[in-house]
C-alpha cells in the first residue's frame, strides 16, 4: 500500500486532496515522496511564512523542544511572555489570548465581544448580535461557521448558532440598515480587510470608514479577521494599516508561527479585561514551541527593512502576472493576491501547475497567491515561468 492508499483507509476525505506526497522543503522549495521538487506561491495556505524550515526558525522551536515542549496554563513560561510582550508591541494592542487556530481566535472573539456587552448593558438587553459580511469566511467549528457568510457552509449541520447578522461587504447602506434594524442588539462588527476564501476581495476605504464611524456611535466592538491577512502577508504587520484602522479586537493565526499551530486574539484596552477567569481557556494555548515559533517570524516580520522588501516583491509578483495575457487583472494587497483568468477555471489551472512543478492556491473563481514572505525574486522567476507556461 501506498502513501495515499494508506492515508485514505484510516484518514476521513473531508478534503479534496490532489495526488501528491509532500516528503520536506528548503527554502521556498518543496519535494515530494518520489523527488520531484515544486516551487511554492502557496504557504500552506499562507502559515510557512519564512518558506520550508528557515534556519533561524527551526533552531528557536528545536531549542524549545529541547528545554520544555508543554506546561498547561497553570503555569507561565518565560517564551509566552516574550511572544505576547513582542507581538503586543508590535501591533498596538494591550492584551492577546492564545488558541491554537484561527477558528479558535474568532471562538475567543466572538465570546470577547458578546460578554463585553453583557457586562456592560446586562443579559436582559440582547446584545448579543454578531454583524458579519457576506462572502466571509471565519473558520469551521460551529460559531465561526454560524459567522461565516457563505451560504455553501451552511449546510448539514443545522442548528447554527443564533445572533449572527450578514450585511454585504462594501455596502454601506446594507450596513446602515442592518444597524438600524438590530438597533441596541449589536456588540459586535467583525470582518476580513481582504475577503480570503471569499475569492481575494478587498473592503473599500469608504466601507471600512463606515463600519469604524458606526460602531464608535453605538459602542459596537470592531473584530478584524486577520487571519490570513496579518503578519506582513499584505505589507504591513497588520492588514488594517493599510487602512488606517485598528479594531479593538483583531485575530491572528495562519503566518504568525511559520508553521506551527497558532491563534490569538488581540484585545485594545476598552475590552482588554472582559475574559475573567475561568472564562475561556484552551489546554494547547500558548505552546511553548509555537510561541518560540512565533517569536522566531516577528523578529524577521516586524522589520521595516522586511516589509519594504514585501512589498517590492508584491510589485514584481503582480507585473509579472500581468505580462501573462490569460490573466484579466489581479486584485489583493502586498503578497496576497488573487488572479482573474480570462477562459480557465482557476481549478484546471492549479492542478496543471501542480503536474508541472509549481505549487499555488484557488479563491472562487481566481487563482490565488499566497506565496512565501521571504520568497526571492529568482523563486518568483522560475514559478512564473511554470504558469506562463500553464496559462498559454
Ligand atoms: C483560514 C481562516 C480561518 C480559519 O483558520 P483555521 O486555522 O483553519 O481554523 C478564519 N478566518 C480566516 C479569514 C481564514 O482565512
Amino acid at each position: 500500500m501506498n502513501t495515499i492508499e494508506q492515508f485514505n483507509e484510516h484518514v476521513m476525505g473531508t478534503y479534496g486532496r490532489y495526488d501528491l506526497v509532500l516528503d520536506s522543503g528548503e527554502n521556498r522549495t518543496a519535494v515530494s515522496e518520489d523527488g520531484k521538487e515544486y516551487i511554492d506561491f502557496g504557504s500552506g495556505i499562507g502559515t510557512n511564512s519564512l518558506g520550508f524550515c528557515d534556519e533561524d526558525w527551526v533552531k528557536a522551536i528545536c531549542e524549545q523542544a529541547h528545554k520544555i515542549q508543554h506546561t498547561s496554563n497553570y503555569y507561565y513560561t518565560k517564551v509566552q511572555a516574550d511572544f505576547a510582550k513582542k507581538l503586543c508591541e508590535t501591533t498596538g494592542y494591550s492584551k492577546m489570548f492564545f488558541g491554537n487556530s484561527g477558528a479558535e481566535a474568532n471562538e475567543c472573539a466572538i465570546k470577547l465581544a458578546r460578554k463585553y456587552s453583557f457586562d456592560k448593558y446586562g443579559k436582559e438587553a440582547g446584545r448579543n448580535i454578531i454583524i458579519t459580511l457576506v462572502n466571509s469566511f471565519h473558520g469551521r467549528t460551529m460559531a465561526t461557521l454560524s459567522a461565516t457568510g457563505q451560504e455553501v457552509f451552511h449546510n448539514y449541520f443545522f442548528p447554527f448558532l443564533p445572533g449572527f447578522a450578514n450585511v454585504k461587504a462594501n455596502d454601506i447602506d446594507d450596513l446602515k440598515a442592518k444597524l438600524s434594524e438590530y438597533d441596541g442588539k449589536v456588540c459586535a462588527v467583525m470582518f476580513e480587510f481582504i475577503q480570503g476564501e471569499g475569492g481575494v476581495c478587498p473592503l473599500t476605504q469608504e466601507f471600512v470608514d463606515a463600519i469604524f464611524e458606526e460602531c464608535e456611535k453605538r459602542d459596537i466592538l470592531t473584530i478584524g479577521d486577520e487571519v490570513q491577512t496579518g503578519v506582513g502577508r499584505t505589507g504591513k504587520l497588520l492588514a488594517g494599516e493599510n487602512f488606517g484602522k485598528r479594531p479593538n479586537i483583531t485575530t491572528l493565526a495562519k503566518g504568525l508561527a511559520g508553521g506551527v499551530p497558532i491563534g490569538v486574539c488581540l484585545a485594545d484596552e476598552k475590552c482588554d479585561k472582559v475574559l475573567t477567569a475561568g472564562t475561556h481557556g484552551s489546554t494547547f494555548g500558548g505552546n511553548p514551541i509555537s510561541c518560540a515559533g512565533g517569536i522566531a517570524v516577528l523578529d524577521k516580520v516586524t522589520k521595516p527593512e522586511f516589509l519594504d522588501e514585501v512589498n517590492k516583491k508584491a510589485d514584481y509578483f503582480k507585473s509579472k502576472l500581468l505580462e501573462i495575457p490569460e490573466i484579466e487583472g489581479v486584485d489583493g494587497m502586498g503578497l496576497m493576491v488573487g488572479a482573474r483568468l480570462k477562459t480557465k477555471t482557476s481549478a484546471e489551472v492549479c492542478k496543471a501547475c501542480l503536474e508541472n512543478g509549481l505549487l499555488i492556491l484557488t479563491a472562487k473563481a481566481k487563482l490565488r497567491f499566497l506565496p512565501p514572505l521571504n520568497i526571492s525574486y529568482d523563486e518568483i522567476d522560475k514559478g512564473m515561468e511554470i504558469l506562463k507556461k500553464v496559462l498559454a
